[in-house]
């Protein structure tokens, strides 16, 4: 879950990262009270899950409370690549000095947490990687051993940070990043840019914090901070259901049991030739409410011109799923041709229940390919 930058600015707070004084709001007269409240020179920054805001036109400085309130009515409703803003972050101008980047990614490929430090900040990173890549540094931390000060000071001397007030700060900005990277179970934190004022204060200016969905049944106050509203609806509809719903953008929805089984099932409707609407992961379950309620979001969604059903038994028998089958359609209507393949444990069994109930619009067929051709072939 990505969280915005108010929110992750909330958590950098929480775990003791400088960031400046701000709040929270969505009209433009709110944004005239809040920079009444902080006082002084603000921005107004677009709330959006997006970055490159302030390329966008989606962040300003504003030199008092009627210019904020000026700017927020401009920024709100604005498109920054294909989000529109709906709320505003009011925060305490900054005077910058320095731009640098810091950030902790999960590396899957040596399964450790990535930091990546350079002074070469504010701007896109991928563009520092690109033409400067001796100025980022990046360091892996072995979980088991944790974030140690040796650590932060290769990041620091590696990237020619010379003031010892900013070398302390920095090295402690990054042991309490670590320790929000960790606490959180987040996949991505980044801080683009960390500035140093004029005085010499290090802060986060911007932030981009993104939290593992597996692990938020242990935080939840930051389950909590999800936005409902800017999710797709057919998604929060699944995830109300507790269905593993992914949106893709061809006919043929498609109802699986188990991650790879339903992959591959992607690959072999790509093969027949048609392209995939979207797929359902009903797990190791297959009775008749996981089917219904997989039934149910897949047939929302308007793009589905005919549905696939791929199941292998395993610990699911076939009988079973054929009996949710048509419990599903017993309780809904479903015009759409339905295509079953069944297979695996009791797949006889269950393709007999389907035949004998012979309904017009489900359609057995024997082998994964079979299925797949029939089911591209009914979306045309
Ligand atoms: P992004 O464009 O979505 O990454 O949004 P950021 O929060 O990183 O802001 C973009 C840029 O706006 C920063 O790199 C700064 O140059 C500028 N900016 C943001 N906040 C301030 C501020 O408080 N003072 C000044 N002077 N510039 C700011
Ligand atoms: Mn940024």
């Amino acid at each position: 879950m990505d969280l915005y930058e108010y929110q992750g600015k909330q958590l950098f707070s929480r775990f003791g990262i400088p960031v400046s004084d701000g709040r929270y709001v969505t009209t433009p007269e709110k944004a005239r009270t809040a920079a009444e409240e902080i006082g002084g020179a603000v921005v107004v920054k677009a709330q959006v899950l997006t970055g490159g805001r302030g390329k966008a036109g989606g962040i300003k400085l504003a030199d008092d409370p009627a210019d904020a309130e000026e700017k927020a009515r401009g920024i709100l409703g604005l498109d920054i690549r294909g989000h529109v803003v709906r709320k505003l972050w009011i925060e305490s101008a900054s005077e910058i000095a320095k731009e640098y980047y810091l950030s902790i990614t999960f590396d899957r490929g040596t399964k450790q947490p990535l930091l990546m430090f350079t002074t070469q900040g504010g701007v896109d990173i991928e563009e520092v990687a690109e033409t400067n890549p001796d100025a980022l540094i990046r360091l892996h931390v072995d979980p088991l051993e944790g974030f140690q000060p040796y650590h932060a000071r290769r990041l620091i001397y590696g990237a020619g940070v010379e003031d010892p007030s900013e070398q302390k700060q920095i090295a402690a900005i990054l042991a309490k990043l670590y320790e929000a990277f960790v606490g959180t179970d987040a996949m991505l934190c980044e801080i683009n840019p960390l500035i140093v004022t004029p005085d010499g204060e290090v802060k986060a200016l911007d932030s981009k914090f993104t939290v593992d969905d597996n692990a938020l049944y242990k935080h939840p106050e930051i389950a909590e901070m999800r936005d409902v509203e800017a999710a797709d609806p057919l998604e929060a509809l699944a995830r109300e259901k507790d269905v593993t719903y992914v949106k893709l953008d061809g006919e043929v929805g498609i109802l699986g049991n188990g991650a790879g089984l339903v992959m591959s099932t992607l690959d072999v409707i790509a093969l027949a030739g048609g392209r995939a609407a979207n797929f359902c992961d009903l797990g190791g379950g297959g009775d008749a409410e996981g089917v219904v309620d997989a039934l149910e979001v897949i047939t929302r969604d308007p793009q589905v011109k005919s549905i696939f059903f791929n199941i292998f038994g395993g610990i699911t028998r076939c009988d079973e799923v054929a009996k949710g089958i048509l419990a599903a359609l017993e309780r809904m209507t479903i015009e759409l041709p339905i295509v079953v393949r069944l297979d695996g444990t009791n797949a006889e069994e269950g393709r007999k229940i389907l035949a004998d109930a012979a309904i017009a619009n489900v359609h057995p067929e024997a082998t994964m390919l079979d299925g797949a051709r029939r089911a591209v072939e009914l979306a045309a």
